[in-house]
């Protein structure tokens, strides 16, 4: 069967597209390669999404999914690795699979960066972490570092500041990149310590991390005792495979404007992936509802 839509991903995005497809009465697939709910599911506590004052960022996802299943949505747990343009049908491949649809938006959000440092991979698992959320609880009255200065890094210092005994929080210049306020309530902590203008340079480590190497901008080095270092230095589209429908920017974001038309006619781009300035949540809902309202009328058309 051809469904009327393909959503790749899950998240903020995708699933807002798909609501907003599924109250247009077409036929929707949701192909997700991970879990639901993209990045925002390892967020404490989203402050910043209007009417909710505070609500954590796996109960939004949660309430999300649910509200797209609930409307008729069909969700599958699938890598896709490829879209087939055949003008008014499009196939959308994925590892097991593959779909013939009408329209397909992208909402594949982003990977997290990497330090790109010696054993950075080695020691995951091992001290070195991508999610304070996930793996915050094992530092538990434990010394650890956050590496970055965006929200994530701010807010991940944040909440660690909560449970471990000693956070410091490692920036390669000396302002942020995150919102003040958050930057405001860590210099109120009096066991977060900032270190910047300093990159970490080397992981050091036993079976399992217990210290990181520091160089600053002077080149001066030192060794910071921790047991834990989590990485929060900005995240990569994950738009590679489907470079053959789609433009890239330099930094491989999906070049489509507010419209989330790309140059391939019935494929769309929404959320993070997309170029734009502002990437948030309420952006990424807005791009999902304006890229399933296009899609719609695309089908239109054809
Ligand atoms: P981000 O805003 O891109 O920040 C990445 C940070 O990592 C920057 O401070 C950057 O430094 C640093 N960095 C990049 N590459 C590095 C490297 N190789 N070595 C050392 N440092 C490096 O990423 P993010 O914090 O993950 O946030 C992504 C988006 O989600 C942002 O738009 C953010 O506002 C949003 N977000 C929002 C919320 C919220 O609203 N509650 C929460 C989390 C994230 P420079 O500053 O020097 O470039």
């Amino acid at each position: 069967m051809a469904y009327d839509i393909v959503v790749i991903g899950a998240g903020p995005a995708g699933l807002t597209a798909a609501i907003y497809a599924r109250r247009a009465a077409k036929s929707v697939l949701v192909l997700e390669a991970v879990s639901y709910g993209g990045q925002i599911i390892n967020t404490p506590d989203i402050e910043n999404y209007p009417a909710a004052a505070h609500i954590s960022g796996f109960d939004f996802a949660t309430k999300l999914y649910e509200q797209a299943k609930a409307l008729g949505a069909e969700i599958v747990f699938e890598k896709a690795v490829d879209i087939r343009d055949g003008g008014s049908e499009k196939t959308v491949v994925t590892t097991k699979n593959e779909y013939p649809c009408k329209a397909v938006i992208i909402a594949t959000g982003s990977a997290n960066r990497k330090l790109g440092i010696e054993d950075e991979d080695k020691l995951v698992g091992r001290g070195v972490s991508y999610c304070a959320t996930c793996d915050g609880a094992f530092y538990r009255k434990k010394r650890v570092a956050v590496v970055g200065g965006g929200n994530t890094a701010l807010e991940d210092a944040l909440y660690l500041a909560d449970i471990a005994e000693k956070v410091y929080l490692i920036h390669r210049r000396d302002s942020f990149r995150g919102e003040e306020q958050t930057a405001a309530a860590l210099r109120e902590r009096e066991n977060v310590e900032f270190v910047l203008n300093s990159n970490v340079t080397k992981l050091i480590a036993e079976k399992k991390l217990t210290a990181v190497e520091v160089t600053d901008k002077s080149g001066a080095v030192s060794v910071i005792e921790v047991n834990g270092l989590f990485v929060a230095v900005g995240r990569i589209p994950e738009n590679q495979n489907f470079s053959a429908v789609i433009e890239l920017d330099e930094s491989g974001y999906a070049a489509a404007d507010e419209s989330c038309r790309t140059r391939t006619p019935g494929v769309f781009v929404a959320g993070d992936n997309r170029t734009k300035e502002v990437r948030q949540l309420v952006t990424a809902a807005a791009d999902g509802a304006v890229a399933a309202t296009e899609a719609v009328k695309y089908i239109s058309t054809i």
